[in-house]
């Protein structure tokens, strides 16, 4: 269903037409104008990799005190910093389900930025969306569908914005699998070309995107990969049209670092600022714009107002966020030494100064508002219960009867097993951005990791929970068991450990070169669970499995021996690890995760298209194809669609007590009508001289000390520069702009889009007897067997797609209360169910179109429940 190709869309739209970023650009046209052709470079390039000490650093405008922007990673915690705090991954918020943490883990992630001095936090991710399981930076984002990353990406953007940091969306678009996603890394001349159909691309892929922009996401980073051949860093119906048209974005595209693949093309497509600043090699000292750039205008080749619009979207989005009120001091740490003096530019070979670079700032939050007990709650609640029979869980401090006939072993007996319950043994940061599995995993590896400050090693946290007058435990904290089993033998009760790491494909371990190679446990996790349940108590003895995972895993060689009681995925939890199993485990925190993705019975039932490339084939030509021929149907809508039965579907996970749901009320609103409304006139961009300046103006300055390697905006001579109009060389005017789309006209796109149309209500209550939270989930089927009433056409529908969720905590019926007549304690939930939410993109009309349905025709079918394949309310409208 795709064409491969990506048509063109110019010129790049400028920012300044949205009501909520008035203020922010007049403020920054103001200063703006002020600024030379140099300084507005300055602010679009980078100094290059490792030259300040962030990640990525522009350049400054000091006269006009526009400071420098220090970019850093993002997305669960400051990277190369100390003192910081490690937050639970992205997929374990993801599995929360839950806004208002995924708020909080946002704003402390944003808090601790703003006290190391990061300017632009780079996160959070949401491609890759999870279309390939074994996808090595899944983990990164929240979780296999549209819905749950734009609702958690723009919940993370609100919490880190509200701080005062810039956050950026990425990576825009399609960057899904590690291998091949740029040439350098995999010896190859180009990089995969991820190729889609405008529908899916729309419904799926930049979906969550629009969400980001909705919440007022300032930076979005576009990715390495092609997309439909295009680079997407210079794919200007990427840049122009869907994001900056279409979807309204008012903030700054920046690259991925070295995504960018030519000067004047990424110019022109859209791109505004390029990271690292460095050209097609890393650390050379050179640059496609710097002083490239300066030239392509001196000479017409990019228009001004290109540059002009670059410019004023980074100092708008600087506004935006209220860093004008800063006492401008830079970043306090450096990316590139632990060491409290160190080199100023430590990329430059010959530069020797020095200076504190590192004032190890403690931004964890202290006392009650210590950032650790956030990180515990977002752990506990990411992680899932799948099975749990006889209820073995929750444990009990004190142990339970023993069943050993032996009189003088009267303790309860637990057993501890696996490395992933213990700390690794050369250090918790032994391994470069955490790029490798060694001992419990807390963390996947890449740009995407940070150094932990500190970490609660699970059989530690375990171990002080149980009584020890009632209860003796031991532990094996490898993961091959010694070749006598007495120590499984006597075991009332055995909690085995086990793990499956991925990460960012410029680092690898044990030949996992960023995407997982299968998905499967990682170092022999199946055999260690299943040698495991055969001797604990002599076969006898109660099993709870541990998972710490990046994403799914197949665990069909355990989940059904007998006494493999329970199974717990805890994701990946951060620093406070062993605390937040702990909380699980006995039943301090009621369960209440969810899967984000599906668990399937074997790798085959993701689908054809779930497959990680792993080959260029030697007919793709230059460089690897990925295809995205399953459209739509990716995760749950792939085993909806076929029919197949997952192991445990998306949205799946149990607690320790009962809900039940009654009551489902829709209640439908608003305007019926095909399309949107039309699409609203913005405001009028700033605009300011088009003249090319004086190429003398853009000259070093006399006597500048140059340090070597660091990208600069001016240039060494005027040589070579010819002047638009004594040649014939005009600047690229592009002579027919498409249309500005129908579906545009606010941040997000369409304000009608995010209309309410349906009210969905539903009554859920706990009818166990624990206090605990659920989630309430909204899955809406469109039209089955739709056709379209102007063509005829039939338009194919995902069996149901989920539009909603709400977590919800209850206490449990106390009886001697007499609250709800032995119902327990019940509360309302309503869903405000958007235009956009009942629409499909119609590639045709190239905007949303609510289908309509006539008399006797299948509707809308409306349901509510507990998981994606467990949806006990239904409802037509
Ligand atoms: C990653 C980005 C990251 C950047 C800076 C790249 O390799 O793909 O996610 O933000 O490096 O570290
Ligand atoms: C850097 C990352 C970057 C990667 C790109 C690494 O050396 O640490 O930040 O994303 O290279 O390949």
């Amino acid at each position: 269903p795709h064409d491969g190709l990506s048509p063109p869309w110019y010129p790049a739209p400028k920012g300044g037409t949205d009501k909520t970023w008035e203020e922010s650009y007049k403020k920054a046209a103001e200063l703006v104008k002020q600024m030379t052709l140099p300084e507005k470079i300055n602010i679009t390039t980078g100094t290059g990799w490792s030259m300040e000490m962030c990640v990525g650093n522009n350049g400054a405008v000091p006269r006009l005190r526009f400071p420098s922007l220090c970019l850093q990673d993002g997305p669960l915690g400051i990277r190369f910093a100390d003192n910081i705090t490690a937050f639970p991954a992205g997929i374990t918020v993801g599995a929360t389900w839950n806004k208002e943490l995924m708020y909080l883990r946002g704003k402390a992630h944003g808090k601790e930025a703003r006290l190391k001095g990061v300017n632009v936090l780079l996160g959070p991710a949401m491609g890759p969306l999870g279309r390939m399981p074994a996808g090595g930076r899944n983990w990164e984002g929240f979780g296999s569908d549209p819905v749950l990353q734009g609702i958690a990406a723009a919940q993370t953007i609100k919490g880190i914005q509200d701080e005062g940091i810039m956050a950026t969306a990425k990576h825009y678009l399609l960057n899904e699998q590690e291998h091949f996603r740029q040439a350098w890394e995999w010896g190859i001349p180009n990089a995969i070309s991820s190729n889609v159909d405008d529908r899916t691309l729309h419904e799926i892929y930049a979906w969550p995107f629009a969400d980001s922009i909705r919440a007022g996401v300032t930076s979005i980073m576009c990715s390495y990969n092609q997309v439909n051949s295009s680079y997407a860093c210079q794919n200007s119906k990427l840049l122009n049209g869907i994001l900056k048209d279409e979807l309204g974005f008012q903030g700054f595209v920046q690259s991925d670092w070295l995504a960018q693949r030519a000067g004047v093309a990424s110019a022109l497509a859209g791109l505004d600022m390029t990271m690292p600043g460095d050209g097609l090699r890393w650390a050379k000292g050179d640059s496609l714009w710097g002083a490239e750039l300066t030239r392509a205008i001196l000479n017409g080749s990019v228009p001004v107002d290109r540059v002009d619009d670059m410019v004023t979207r980074v100092v708008a989005s600087w506004y935006q966020v209220g860093q004008d009120k800063w006492d401008a001091l830079g970043p306090n740490f450096s990316s590139w030494t632990n060491d409290r003096v160190g080199k100023l530019h430590e990329g430059s070979p010959s530069d020797t100064s020095m200076g504190v670079v590192n004032k190890f700032v403690n931004v964890q939050g202290q006392g009650k508002d210590a950032h650790g007990h956030l990180v515990r709650r977002v752990a506990a609640e990411g992680t899932v219960l799948l099975k749990n029979e006889g209820k073995v869980l929750p444990l009990n401090r004190k142990g339970r009867k023993t069943r050993r006939k032996n009189k003088r072993q009267t303790k309860y007996r637990v057993g501890v097993f696996g490395e992933d319950a213990r700390l690794p043994h050369e250090g918790i940061n032994h391994c470069n951005d955490q790029s490798c599995n060694d001992g419990t995993l807390a963390s996947g590896w890449g740009s995407g990791a940070v150094n932990f400050t500190y970490l609660v090693e699970p059989m530690s946290a375990i171990r002080d929970a149980f009584d020890n007058e009632t209860v003796y435990v031991t532990d094996w904290l490898e993961n091959r068991l010694p070749s006598q089993k007495e120590i499984l033998k006597d075991q009332d009760l055995c909690i085995v450990f086990a793990n499956s790491d991925a990460g960012e494909g410029f680092e690898q371990y044990e030949g996992i070169r960023g995407d997982r190679n299968d998905l499967y446990l990682q170092k022999d996790g199946d055999r260690l669970i299943r040698e495991v349940a055969q001797d604990c108590g002599e076969g006898k003895g109660d099993v709870v499995v541990v998972i710490h995972t990046v994403g799914p895993v197949i665990i069909e060689n355990f989940i059904e021996i007998t006494n493999v009681k329970a199974v717990i995925i805890a994701h990946l939890p951060g620093t406070e690890s062993g605390n937040a199993i702990v909380d699980l485990l006995f039943g301090d925190v009621n369960p209440s995760g969810r899967l984000p993705y599906t668990i399937a019975k074997k790798e085959d039932d993701y689908g054809p298209g779930s497959k990680v490339k792993y080959l260029p084939s030697p007919t793709d030509g230059l460089s690897p194809q990925q295809n995205f021929s399953e459209g739509l149907y990716i995760d749950y809508r792939y085993f909806d669609k076929q029919d197949i039965t997952p192991r445990y579907e998306f949205g799946y996970g149990l607690s320790y007590t009962q809900f039940k749901l009654s009551s489902l009320v829709i209640t439908s609103k608003g305007n019926m009508n095909p399309l949107p409304a039309p699409r609203p006139s913005g405001l009028t961009p700033p605009s300011y001289s088009t003249d090319i300046p004086d190429p003398q103006s853009a000259l070093f300055p006399p006597n500048w000390h140059k340090v070597e390697k660091y990208i600069y905006p001016w240039l060494d001579s005027t040589d070579g520069i010819k002047s638009p109009t004594t040649t014939t060389k005009k600047a690229p005017q592009v002579e027919s702009s498409p249309p500005l789309s129908d579906a545009g006209g606010g941040s997000g796109g369409n304000p009608d889009l995010y209309t309410t149309l349906l009210t969905v209500s539903a009554t859920v209550s706990n009818i166990g007897a624990l206090d605990g939270a659920t989630v309430v989930q909204l899955y809406i089927s469109l039209p089955q067997g739709y056709k379209d009433h102007e063509t005829g056409e039939a338009v194919d529908f995902p069996v149901r797609v989920l539009r909603g969720f709400e977590k919800v905590y209850l206490e449990a019926h106390k009886a001697e209360q007499g609250i709800g007549g032995g119902e327990g304690t019940s509360k309302e939930v309503t869903f405000e169910v958007t235009r956009r939410d009942l629409s499909y993109w119609d590639v045709r009309r190239q905007n949303w179109v609510l289908p309509q349905v006539k008399e006797g025709e299948g509707g809308f079918d409306v349901r509510v429940g507990f998981s994606s394949r467990n949806l006990p309310l239904e409802g037509k409208w």
